[in-house]
């Protein structure tokens, strides 16, 4: 496979050349043949047994190059001055079919320079939970690093307990992080910060004229992507669970699936990551941390930002906080669509919240529930009935919507809220099985969020969160 290697006319500060170490026995656990069309992949060939040993990094040939990237980040609000790549390797990239430029990443190739320590391997288990959720996500609309491969290295690694290995094939614009500038601000890298500088506005932000691609426009492109995504993220009740800043994409897509998580029943403070202690990355703290990792970007842009020293910041804190506007207006749009509301009507505050609130009260599934609103406002009765099957405590929810005093009727057309998403309970069984050599259940899953499957072909199970008995609260960090 022929890529380019952007990388390398890079300043050299910002990456080391490093090759995947080989694993055992390279096998398929999925692959992803609607965006393997979309890169020109032959699908053939990716499924052969040389596609399988190129994507597991086992027939690297002796003139092709790939890097590992550096960055540095806020870790639970901690400055660690030097991560980077440390079980990614960047193999080049590719155009897709719209001629967008795209990464593919390797993740569990190997030890790189920046692995402090660490294997540079990834268990199968986040392997397969990025595999499906990254591209649910992709699917529900919200803007994210996709996945192409998810493959099983044959090889056992230790964590927790043995685990068995996997690789995933992610690919990405870039995967520039804010950690990636606060690594050239932290050593005062003028020229490191405008190599990104530009490289970010090539891939991310394209059709931004010359005159515009500077860094106080691109603190303001990447604060209206921010709050755009995170408000994408609470109208799915999505948890992130780790926002540290090296995990914060510059071009706003959700990236590095870690403990992330789609709510159950719902609750403004949940908290997935097990070692979120402190429930710093909680549900209702998702927006606040945004403003705050943007606030570290920024800081990281004022080497380059040009002018005075106290009219920079002036003009940097006067962007930040357009933040929290943006993001209002884009979470009250969402919600007032999710519940058929007239947006210019409505109030986040006065009508949305107390719906949020109901929820947490009575521990009622978040994504049905909005689900259960609309099919029951639109008479939809085949959807109805289906969500009344999977949500026994549909009747409580339907007499609130009911009796309150909601002005309704501004649904569009189209159906707004899923009844798919990638329940934590579904993952949790589609890699055990997985481990013990069984990728059935992975790959129904993938069909289920990857499509829009008719109505009548679902079943409550499809659909369904957890039996109490079954709840996950925390999703094992896993890394
Ligand atoms: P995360 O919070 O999972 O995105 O990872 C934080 C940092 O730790 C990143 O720089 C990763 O590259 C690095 N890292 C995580 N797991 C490993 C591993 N198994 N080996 C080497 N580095 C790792
Ligand atoms: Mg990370």
């Amino acid at each position: 496979m022929k890529l380019s290697h952007t990388y390398l006319t890079q300043p050299h500060q910002l990456y080391k050349e490093c090759k995947p170490t080989s694993v055992a026995n390279p096998g398929l656990l999925g692959y992803n043949s609607q965006l393997g069309q979309e890169l020109d992949i032959s699908e053939s060939w990716a499924r052969s047994s040389t596609g399988l040993e190129f994507f597991a990094g086992n027939s690297m040939l002796e003139d092709y190059t790939s890097v590992a990237t550096v960055y540095a980040g806020f870790q639970f609000g901690q400055y660690n001055p030097q991560l980077g790549d440390g079980r990614a390797l960047l193999l080049g990239e590719t155009q897709d079919s719209e001629g967008q430029v795209q990464e593919l990443q390797l993740k569990g190739a190997g030890p790189t320079p920046y692995s402090r320590g660490g294997d540079g391997r990834s268990a199968l288990g986040p392997v397969i939970r990025e595999y499906l959720v990254s591209e649910a996500m992709h699917a529900l609309g919200v803007p994210t690093t996709r996945a192409l491969m998810a493959l099983r290295t044959g090889d056992t690694v230790v964590r927790d307990r043995l685990q068995p290995g996997g690789i995933l094939v992610r690919v990405a614009p870039s995967h520039i992080r804010f950690g990636s500038f606060q690594f050239a601000a932290a050593r005062q890298d003028e020229e490191a910060l405008k190599a990104l500088l530009d490289l970010t506005f090539t891939r991310h932000y394209p059709h931004i004229e010359a005159a515009f691609k500077t860094p106080q426009d691109l603190l303001g492109l990447v604060i209206e992507r921010t709050a755009l995504l995170v408000a994408q993220w609470m109208s799915l009740g999505f948890i992130h669970g780790v926002m540290n800043t090296d995990n914060m994409s510059i071009g706003g897509l959700t990236l590095d699936y870690g403990p992330c998580a789609f709510q159950d029943d719902f609750s403004w403070q949940r908290v997935f990551s097990s070692i979120d202690t402190g429930g710093r990355y909680r549900y209702a703290q998702q927006p606040n941390i945004a403003l705050w990792n943007l606030a570290r970007l920024a800081e990281a842009l004022l080497p380059i930002w040009p002018g005075k020293e106290d009219q920079k910041i002036v003009e940097a804190e006067a962007l930040l906080h357009t933040f929290a506007p943006t993001f209002e207006a884009h979470r009250s749009a969402l919600f007032a669509a999710k519940l058929g509301l007239d947006n210019s009507q409505s109030g986040y505050q006065n009508t949305i919240e107390p719906v949020l609130n109901f929820l947490e009260e009575h521990s009622l599934d978040f994504t049905l529930s909005f689900a259960l609103i609309e099919a029951s406002s639109k008479c939809d009765m085949k959807r109805l009935n289906l969500i009344r099957a999977a949500l026994p405590e549909h009747a409580k929810l339907e007499k609130f919507w009911s009796t309150g005093s909601y002005e309704q009727g501004h649904w569009q057309k189209d159906v707004i809220n899923p009844l798919i998403i990638p329940r934590n309970h579904q993952i949790e069984a589609a890699i055990t099985s997985s481990e013990q050599g069984n990728d059935s259940k992975a790959s129904t899953l993938f069909a289920l969020y990857t499509s829009t499957p008719l109505v009548e072909t679902l079943t409550a199970e499809d659909i369904r969160g957890p039996e109490p008995k079954e709840w996950l609260e925390r999703t094992f960090c896993g890394t």
